[in-house]
């Protein structure tokens, strides 16, 4: 039985492609959400016609259950039950994982009969009206919402997407920093295997190993960021021209978590102190706007050399918050730096959580 009663104070949601890895967070953190209440999961034909429960029997990926309710309702197809599931929902989060042409087209079929929709994929990442939120960075890009409707004629829906996974430990770090002017950015991201939405189990061969690519993740590295530093100027997008970054991806063998070693060049050269201080005083724009998800503190710093660690600091604010250590002077540019960030939560699920719910604070999601 996939029909549950409307939820009388949450907003009802649905989450296109919920079988998946990314998927499995959003079931995970939406459980007990305050805002939000999950009706509706729905994933492709392989799924589709199955509880919940039954459909990721053998690949539930997370250390907690599955949660009960959730586990109960009948899995939908994407596609196929389009206007089922939009009667159900109000909003979906996308966590689907098929080519961009075809996963453009399915959240661009939602959006138009009205369902925003709040997107890890990155099929629209690149397109011009649809915006690129780390709600910390670049909240004020939510303005784009009205000129896509406008530019398409949607009434209550819209796209928003999150960038890629792999910017988020350092995208923050830098942005704490923008005063002295980030001018140059060497990054070698050391990226956990549930980035690939695999496990130890499905992917043995990462066991004991490092893998040094990624496909397509350093050009998504190097060019996202542009986006997120953009500016909205006569109704369009203009990409930042800097930082100038070059980065290379790795993968290494953890579950979760993405590492990354910086090197930056600065207009102005900071102090030690400056530095970490602009990191432990960012002023976190949406810290007073009781978002759920938004961590107490976003950024810390540690001065022990071992910090931060995978296994020790990644679930640092909920998975939410990043983490910050090593600060040492670089001999070719100003300083050197590693960060930390959770990748399916910060990087993906929790990201888009904490991206409706800017959204629902703003009023561009409502019942
Ligand atoms: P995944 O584990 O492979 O899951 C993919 C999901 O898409 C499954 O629910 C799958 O359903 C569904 N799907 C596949 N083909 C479909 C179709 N033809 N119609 C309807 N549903 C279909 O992938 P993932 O790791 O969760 O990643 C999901 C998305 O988030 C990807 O775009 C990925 O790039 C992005 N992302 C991932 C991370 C991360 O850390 N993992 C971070 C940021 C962004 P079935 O189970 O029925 O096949």
């Amino acid at each position: 039985m996939n029909k549950i009663s409307r939820p009388k104070n949450k907003i009802p949601v649905g989450i296109l492609g919920a079988t998946g890895m990314v998927g499995q967070r959003f079931v995970a953190l939406l459980e007990n959400h305050p805002w939000f209440e999950v009706v509706c999961v729905a994933a492709s034909s392989r799924s589709a016609g199955k509880l919940y429960r039954e459909a990721v029997e053998n690949r539930w990926s997370l250390k907690s259950k599955i949660p009960a309710k959730i586990g109960e309702l009948l899995v939908l197809e994407v596609e196929r039950d389009i206007e089922k599931i939009s009667e159900e929902i109000v909003f979906a989060f996308s966590a689907l994982s098929l080519d961009k042409a075809k996963t453009k087209e399915i959240e661009n079929s939602y959006a138009g009969i009205g369902i925003p929709i709040v997107s890890n994929n990155s099929a629209h990442r690149w397109t011009e009206d649809v915006p690129m939120i780390i709600p910390e960075i670049n909240s004020h890009h939510i303005g784009l919402i009205d000129i896509q409707k406008k530019n398409r004629g949607w009434g209550r829906g819209f796209i928003v997407v999150k960038p890629n996974c792999s910017i988020q430990s350092y995208v923050p770090v830098l942005e704490a920093l923008k005063k002295f002017g980030v001018e140059q950015v060497i990054v070698s991201t050391y990226q956990a295997i549930s980035g690939a939405g695999k496990t130890f189990e499905t992917w043995p061969e990462m066991e004991d190993n490092v893998i040094p690519f990624i496909p397509g993740e350093e050009k998504k590295s190097e060019d996202e960021p542009m986006k997120i530093w953009g500016e909205i100027v006569n109704g369009k997008l203009e990409l930042a021209a800097k930082p100038k970054i070059s980065s290379t991806c790795i993968r290494v063998p953890v579950t979760n978590g993405h590492m990354v070693s910086v090197n930056v060049k600065f207009r102005t050269r900071p102090t030690k102190e400056e530095f970490i201080n602009a990191i432990e005083n960012f002023r976190n724009p949406i810290g007073g706007s009781n978002l759920p998800s938004s961590p107490e503190k976003f950024l810390q710093y540690f001065y022990e050399n071992d910090r931060p660690q995978t296994r020790l600091d990644r679930d640092f604010g909920n998975g939410m918050g990043i983490s910050v250590g090593r600060l040492r002077e670089d001999t070719i540019l100003d300083w050197k730096f590693v960060a930390l960030s959770h990748n399916t939560i910060r990087g993906a699920a929790g990201g888009a959580v904490l991206v409706a719910e800017l959204l629902t604070k703003k009023g561009y999601i409502k019942i």
